[in-house]
């Protein structure tokens, strides 16, 4: 497979120089990582490897144990069993040496809030030997007007951002975030993501879990889709789609007595959503005329008729036969 100058050779991401080719150390690699909570096995041996200066997303739904995976790698939760390896070096228990070069964003995390935004920045910074600036921070994460606004007064969106300047006090490498807009609105979460893109064109690496497909999708070079503790799929967001092959979306209003007529009429090829119909077809000039012709022949207007490329939540559910948020 080829794509924007690199190839994949065993899952380890190589570019190739001149007719030369050099080997791009993963940041992050882990081995059948497992994890239980009594009888609850979250995390039940999951492998992966993220290359250093990516987004990598975990992708899943609530309960998947994405939260527990990525709390092993920040050192916060010591596995049962597995090996990683962070930084070039096998080590059994995430410590200080590795904490050191990373950033975390905690899904619950809160500031005081009668501090004030570059206040919460100061405080921080006492707890490391070197820190980066915070007003340099402040800018980075669009934050530069509200330095002196207390805690209290910030939206969700600023809250979050002021939480990724204190998880880049320390200038990570690497930077894990759970869950990072959650709750935030779209122009918020947009807000987010570019300062994600920017994290990632200065040679950061982005570890993220996400529950919401869009957010993979726009930005993730790599995507490991996690279930009930185990990775069913990965690769980059275009491949992990490419299963549908040049298959098209459409969905559409239906009322719910029409279903099995459509079903006859596109086997194999509707599913009913609530009140909508997705019908997935090959060939869209063709069978959209059918299924026009078929609308009128019966009456029916197709309301907010839509046609789209399959994404993520199509291959979650082709994969579970559930969708990622139920
Ligand atoms: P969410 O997005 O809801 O946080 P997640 O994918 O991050 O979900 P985890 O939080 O890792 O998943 O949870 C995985 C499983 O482990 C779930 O069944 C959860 O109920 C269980 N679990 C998580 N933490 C604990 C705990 N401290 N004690 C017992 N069970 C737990």
């Amino acid at each position: 497979m080829v794509s924007d100058g690199f190839h994949y050779i065993k899952r380890t991401r190589v570019r190739e120089v001149a007719g030369y080719t050099w080997g791009v150390a993963p940041i992050l690699r882990v081995w059948e990582l497992r994890k239980s909570y009594g009888p609850v096995r979250a995390v039940d041996g999951v492998s992966f490897s993220v290359e250093a200066g990516t987004i990598f997303a975990l992708l899943g739904p609530n309960g998947a144990g994405k939260t527990t995976t990525v709390e092993i790698l920040e050192g916060l939760r010591v596995p049962d069993s597995g090996e990683i390896e962070l930084f070039g070096e096998k080590v059994t228990k995430v410590g200080p040496a590795q904490k050191a070069r990373m950033g975390v964003l905690l899904q619950e995390g809160s500031f005081e809030p009668y501090l004030r935004v570059r206040e919460v920045l100061e405080l921080f910074r006492t707890f490391f030997p070197k820190s980066r600036e915070p007003e340099e921070l402040l800018d980075l994460v669009g934050l530069k007007e509200k330095r002196k606004a207390l805690v209290r007064t910030l939206s969700g969106g600023q809250k979050q951002r002021l939480a990724l300047a204190v998880a880049l006090l320390n200038d990570p490498e690497l930077l894990f975030l759970d869950e990072p807009t959650a709750g935030l609105d779209p122009q918020a979460r947009r807000h987010i993501w570019d300062i994600l893109r920017d994290l990632r064109a200065q040679g950061k690496t982005v570890f993220l879990t996400t529950h919401y497909m869009e957010e993979a999708e726009a930005l993730a070079d790599w995507v490991c889709i996690m279930d009930h503790g185990r990775i069913i799929a990965e690769g980059t967001p275009a491949e992990l789609v490419s299963r549908f092959g040049p298959a098209t979306f459409v969905e559409f209003e239906l009322p719910p007595p029409a279903f099995p007529e459509l079903s006859d009429r596109f086997p194999q090829k509707v599913r009913q959503d609530g009140e909508k119909a997705v019908l997935q077809i090959e060939d869209l000039a063709q069978d959209l005329s059918a299924l026009l012709s078929w609308a009128s022949s019966r009456g029916l207007s197709l309301r907010n008729l839509l046609v789209r490329q399959p994404n993520l939540e199509d291959v979650f559910l082709a994969l579970t036969g559930r969708r990622l948020r139920d």
